[in-house]
């Protein structure tokens, strides 16, 4: 019998929280963001089904579920973003910019920022952990589902519960994303693209992903196994089995007042041929310059990405990471020259490409390191591992599941 069953609460379209949902029992904490870009709204639509469901399933709830609508202003105008985009602006100098700022100088994305930054850390003061961040968006082309995480073990492993691609580091190419500042805070978060902005496909995407989510952070005892099965089902057959782990090659950026346009009809995870034309970038044509796997191809008037290129990761690969990162093998490079720690905290290394060129980007990225770049010669690799509350989550049931050796 269930020990609580929770009322759903219907809010009205401005209303920051979309709904919370508290369990009668002690448990985990999940804050899902939906509409962070305004005219992605099968996020919230999802989320709406979800928490109605869940009051008629009446089922047992642990801990707390936080659905929060993220670009208000954009939301009630169905446009990606009004002043600037909400998903670039949040690294730590540019908040305490905007604290530090007039209430009546702010933009608009600015405003929205500072009341979502004083809910989330209001949450994380006062609810209790293990937290779970999961922010829902869609694309503008065509795609997969796919989940997008910081490469730190816990998101890994989290991540790898999903039947769905997983892309890996595209915070190293985009940023100030509010996902990117929610890992540097060391909780497990993961983005979820659900499919095509308008497509009903990606509502129901999302519905799946979400009942998962909520099962596998232990906020839903299993209903039933057929209803799980189900929404499992479901999202395999819309990431047609698929399940790999990519890595990011290349960012084909826009900059303001250039003319972009994409080729019609690509679609993420589409391989292209050497040679392709891609897109016409100020009148010049973009072609690929090898085999390669297209990602995110830009089909809308706003955003700074043209297409981002990936490639798998090899399982060996994920496997060799993992055993790098326990042995923190970075203790023994910074013996080498070229590189060494960026600091007495050793929260970062400073590596210079011109003597260490022995080693690639890619391999430090196995060691679960970040670029910054520096200048020509020098990068800082910034260690996810070191920022992540892997304690937080040590004892959770999918640390050690064999399902998660990622
Ligand atoms: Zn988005």
């Amino acid at each position: 019998m269930p020990t609580f069953a929770p009322k759903a609460v219907k809010t009205p379209k401005t209303s920051r929280i979309l709904g919370h949902i508290k369990g009668a029992k002690k448990g985990p904490t999940a804050i899902i963001f939906c509409g962070i870009h305004g005219n992605e709204m099968a996020g919230v639509k999802a989320m709406s089904q979800v928490i109605n469901k869940i009051n008629l399933l009446s089922q047992e709830i642990r801990g707390n579920l936080f659905a929060i609508r993220g670009n208000l202003a954009a939301q009630l105008k169905g446009q990606r973003f009004l002043d600037e985009d909400l998903n670039r602006l949040w690294t730590k100098e540019r908040i305490e910019k905007i604290k530090a700022k007039e209430a009546s100088t702010r933009g608009i994305e600015e405003q929205e920022l500072l009341e979502l930054h004083h809910l989330i850390s209001d949450i994380v003061k006062v609810q209790s952990p293990p937290f779970y961040f999961i922010d829902l968006h869609t694309t503008s082309s065509k795609t997969l589902p796919f989940l997008t995480i910081n490469d730190a073990m816990i998101n890994r492993k989290f991540s790898s519960l999903f039947p769905a691609q997983v892309v890996l580091g595209i915070e190293e190419y985009l940023e100030g994303a509010l996902l990117s500042y929610i890992n540097q805070m060391g909780y497990v978060s993961v983005g979820f693209e659900s499919g095509q902005h308008t497509d009903e496909a990606s509502v129901e995407n999302n519905i799946s992903f979400i009942w998962l989510f909520l099962f596998f952070a232990g906020i839903v005892a299993e209903p039933n196994e057929i209803f799980l099965e189900g929404h499992r089902r479901r999202l395999v057959e819309a990431a047609q089995g698929t399940s790999n782990f990519y890595e990011i090659t290349y960012r084909h950026q826009i900059k303001k007042k250039e003319e972009f346009l994409m080729m019609n009809g690509f679609e993420s995870f589409e391989k292209v041929l050497k040679g392709t034309v891609l897109a016409k970038h100020n009148g010049k044509e973009i072609h690929a310059r090898q085999d390669t796997v297209l990602f995110m191809p830009l089909y809308q008037k706003q955003g700074e990405d043209g297409f981002f290129l990936i490639r798998i990761i090899p399982k060996w690969a994920l496997r060799a990471s993992l055993f790098f990162r326990w042995i923190r093998l970075e203790n023994l490079l910074v013996i080498l020259p070229g590189i060494s720690w960026n600091g007495p905290q050793k929260q970062a290394l400073l590596v210079n490409t011109k003597i260490a060129r022995f080693f690639t980007e890619s391999f430090f990225h196995l060691l679960g390191y970040r670029k910054k770049i520096i200048d020509k010669n020098r990068l800082i690799m910034y260690n996810r591992e070191r920022f992540a509350q892997t304690e937080m989550y040590r004892h959770e049931w999918w640390y050690d599941h064999r399902k998660s050796q990622y």
